[in-house]
């Protein structure tokens, strides 16, 4: 049974087999297979419970608002990094764009070289398989790439780059550009269609607006999760509290929730909030003389990775497309006023094209981290490392000359003054221009890290089963795990991780 906050006026205490917090791309995976085993779950979700027919509204606003952390404003402390980020039931995956791979073969190496991992393609592969089966994951190419995603492939084609059509979780998809705001026509196979169905209609309990607060450690045991129920517009605690006592407790909050969470419950071992990953992006603008209008269509169904290996001391970075609706737009360029107008009135005539840099690669990349203020929210710290900022200004080059080959009539940076270029001439004027933290956009839909696996207490926070190092009925099954950046979107990683996690869960309580 899905109860909602506006329902729930009484105090709520519980007990189950596993109480799973979080009901993103970790928590539906997990809680639907752990249902499937038989298990009582109680699934505890901040965000709200939103269908479909909220969707059908297509309302930025509402979106933003309903849809996002802090109403899709979650950013690094210093503000140079905007941090989009799922907050509603099915988390993540009910606004992302469902770009799909399996985590590289080169990452999975580089995790068993440097983090004592011991995943294969092999030994993830039937894991894989059932979440691509039960998820619609396959290759897209239903329709034409809509002329956003067209502008990557032809400026890939035109510069002998290798491009292709990527892998969706969609079931008939209608192709109306519209999965960051909830798909409207019930075709994205995230979790509110899919596991989280599978995991209710099995028995599971799940709580929308209830905000774990606290996981209670008694000796090295999980003994209780002390939550509250929110109101839904304002994000308020009602004064109604749930309480869940489970034999198992599956943190699967999200990267910077996850961490947070823990050291808000005095869960300090280990480096936890650490290795926070960010895959910071940055875009440039294209403006054509045919309309794009890169609102309409798959929102990415084009992938060019001939960037992504650099070498071992320098940032790579994959390049795709970012769908371009007004308000998106309209908080993605830094320009005000005059410029801000003339910017939004080309809308329609404008492609975005990103480059998604890997991070925690390079040697000595920590990546950020995440701690908690006074009031018990999230903090994200995040350096600007020499390599990324190299990799920035480079990504900006590639990404111009896409435009550029793909045939814009002009192409902008997304500087505060935007570096403006109407031919490759004009390229050599990027290296003139600043990059790093607060000298452009720079933005994140994919975080990881910050309660990563690995075998050793003193480098990792939970063990390869995703096992509490500490504390052995606590499991951290969400991207937070993953100790680098993937080079790729990074869903069907947690969603297989999340599957191969069902068995160790399972066999704790
Ligand atoms: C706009 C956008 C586009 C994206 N596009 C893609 C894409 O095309 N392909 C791709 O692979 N990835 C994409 N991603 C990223 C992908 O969706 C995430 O990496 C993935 O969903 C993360 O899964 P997770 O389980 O770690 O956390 P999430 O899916 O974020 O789920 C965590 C859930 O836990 C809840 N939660 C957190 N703390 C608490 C608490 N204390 N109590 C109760 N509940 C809590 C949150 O509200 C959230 O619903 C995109 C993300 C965004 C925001
Ligand atoms: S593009 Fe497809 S999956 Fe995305 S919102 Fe539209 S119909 Fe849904």
């Amino acid at each position: 049974m899905i109860r909602i906050g506006a329902e729930l006026t009484g105090d709520v205490d519980v007990a189950c087999d596993v109480c799973v917090i979080g009901s993103g791309a970790g928590g539906g995976v997990l809680a639907a297979g752990l249902v499937a085993r038989g298990l009582s779950v109680v699934i505890l979700e901040e965000g709200g419970h939103h269908t479909s027919r909220d969707f059908r509204k297509a309302d930025e606003a509402f979106s933003f608002s309903m849809l996002y952390q802090d109403r899709g404003t979650r950013a690094t402390e210093d503000l140079a990094i905007t941090l989009l980020q799922g907050r509603s039931v099915g988390g993540g995956t009910t606004v992302n764009w469902t770009t799909c791979f399996r985590t590289p073969e080169r990452i999975l190496e580089h995790w068993r070289r440097h983090h004592g991992s011991t995943l294969t393609a092999e030994s993830l592969r039937p894991h894989f398989e059932a979440v691509e089966e039960r998820l619609g994951i396959a290759r897209w190419d239903a329709v034409p790439q809509n002329a956003n995603n067209d502008a990557l492939a032809r400026g890939a084609a035109a510069l002998g780059w290798t491009w292709e059509r990527t892998r969706r979780n969609v079931r008939a998809c209608a192709n109306s550009g519209y999965c960051g705001f909830g798909c409207p026509f019930d075709a994205k196979q995230g979790m509110l269609l899919t596991t989280l169905a599978d995991a209710v209609a099995g028995g599971a309990d799940l709580y929308a607006d209830t905000r774990a607060e606290r996981i209670v450690v008694e000796g090295d045991r999980v003994v209780r999760v002390e939550a509250r129920v929110l109101e839904r517009e304002r994000t308020r605690a009602t004064g109604v509290s749930v309480v869940v006592r489970p034999r198992v407790v599956a943190l699967c909050g999200g990267a910077v929730n996850s961490p947070a969470l823990l050291l808000r419950s005095g869960i300090t071992d280990g480096p936890v909030g650490r290795r926070t990953m960010l895959h910071p992006v940055v875009g440039m603008s294209g403006r054509y003389d045919e309309p794009v209008q890169g609102w309409s269509g798959a929102p990415q169904s084009v992938t060019v990775h001939d960037f992504v290996d650099r070498g071992p001391d320098r940032v790579g970075f994959f390049l795709e497309a970012a769908p371009v609706h007004p308000m998106l737009a309209g908080v993605s360029l830094p320009v005000v006023g005059a410029d801000q107008a003339e910017a939004m009135g080309q809308l329609g005539f404008s492609s975005s094209l990103i480059a998604i840099c890997v991070d925690g690669l390079v040697p000595g990349d920590e990546g950020g981290v995440v701690t908690v203020k006074g009031d018990g929210r999230p903090s994200v710290a995040y350096p600007f490392r020499p390599e990324l900022v190299e990799a920035f200004a480079s990504a900006h080059e590639v990404l111009a000359a896409a435009h550029l080959a793909a045939g814009a009539r002009e192409v902008l940076s997304l500087h505060p003054v935007p570096v403006r270029l109407t031919s490759e001439r004009d390229l050599p004027r990027l290296r003139e221009a600043a990059y790093g933290g607060l000298r452009h956009g720079v933005f994140s839909a994919h975080q990881m890290g910050g309660c990563t696996f690995g075998p050793d207490p003193a480098t990792s926070v939970v063990d390869l089963d995703l096992r509490h190092h500490r504390v052995p009925n606590l499991f951290v099954v969400d991207g937070s795990v993953l100790p680098t950046g993937l080079g790729v979107n990074p869903s069907e990683t947690i969603y297989g991780l999340a599957h191969l996690a069902i068995d160790a869960v399972a066999s704790t309580t």
